[in-house]
């Protein structure tokens, strides 16, 4: 067995305006989360699966900009950091020895400068979007701050893998677990979905972590339509509209043909409920 457990971590709350637009009341505020996974690993130490904000952005270091904090909300909870709850857990810093990420806004790479020593794990064309900033979305999506430590970037392009027929990259550098890039490009420019194979459960699954490819469990399960202010922000966010349709409808393929596959998307409360952690932080648990 490669991996000993996984953890489903809230690394960030936001409650953006206009709730009713998100499925909530009428002068209700909405409710997402960002939803990280910490996978503690036979070999290969802990890995993390997206950051969320870190220390710097709750300290007011990042320059999260003010249109951003007043449109979503965020909480800005140390308590809730990457960092937090790997210690409450027990363990350092320095056990995060990699971190995978679905791509680098800012609600997802804030956590990376808490880790310095961790391999960080991308796309190259998100590595590529995020560091030229060309376009005015983009220069306000991706803060050079969270990359400012320099992390041990390790980049990869599709390679012919596939995985459940999918263009993949199955092997990440230096994990020996099943822990992979799925391309779903179009939220960002090489926006990816992570899959990660769960050993620890008595039934083998997969998981596939969504990212941002879509931001309500309706996009991708049954056939409501999704609140429209969810489906508003996916267009608002989008890189590339004919990419990001092309991931949706190849994600919403693979869960209706695998069931040993449990997908969520990084943002949804609802789905972020079903798996969350259940094991009570050590310190907690002591006290
Ligand atoms: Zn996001």
């Amino acid at each position: 067995m490669s991996i000993r457990a996984v953890h489903h971590l809230n690394c960030a709350t936001m409650c953006p305006l206009a709730g009713f637009a998100l499925g909530g009341t009428a002068f209700s505020r909405g409710h997402m989360v960002a939803h990280c996974l910490l996978v503690e690993t036979e070999r290969d130490g802990l890995v993390l699966i997206d950051t969320g904000f870190g220390t710097r952005d709750i300290a007011g270091l990042s320059g999260l900009s003010r249109s951003f904090r007043l449109l979503t909300g965020p909480k800005l909870d140390l308590a809730e950091t990457a960092l937090a709850q790997v210690e409450a857990r027990g363990f350092t810093a320095a056990d995060v020895r990699h971190i995978v990420v679905t791509h680098l806004d800012l609600d997802h790479a804030g956590g990376l400068g808490d880790f310095p020593q961790a391999r960080v794990h991308l796309h190259s064309r998100e590595h590529a979007a995020a560091l030229a900033r060309r376009t005015f979305k983009e220069r306000e999506r991706y803060l050079a701050v969270h990359w400012g430590h320099n992390p041990k970037w390790q980049l990869y392009t599709e390679n012919g893998d596939t995985w459940r027929g999918l263009p993949a990259i199955a092997r990440l550098r230096g994990i020996n677990a099943d822990i992979g890039l799925l391309p779903m490009h179009g939220h960002t420019r090489g926006h990816s979905a992570v899959i990660v194979r769960d050993s620890s459960q008595p039934t083998d699954r997969w998981l596939v972590h969504a990212g941002d490819a879509y931001f309500h469990h309706h996009a991708v399960a049954g056939d409501k339509p999704i609140p429209f202010g969810f489906a508003a922000f996916e267009r608002a966010t989008q890189i590339d509209p004919a990419a990001r349709r092309a991931s949706l409808a190849a994600l919403r393929q693979l869960r209706e043909s695998y069931t040993d596959v449990a997908m969520f998307c990084a943002h949804d409360p609802t789905e972020f409920a079903a798996l969350r952690d259940r094991v009570l932080p050590v310190t907690a648990a002591a006290s």
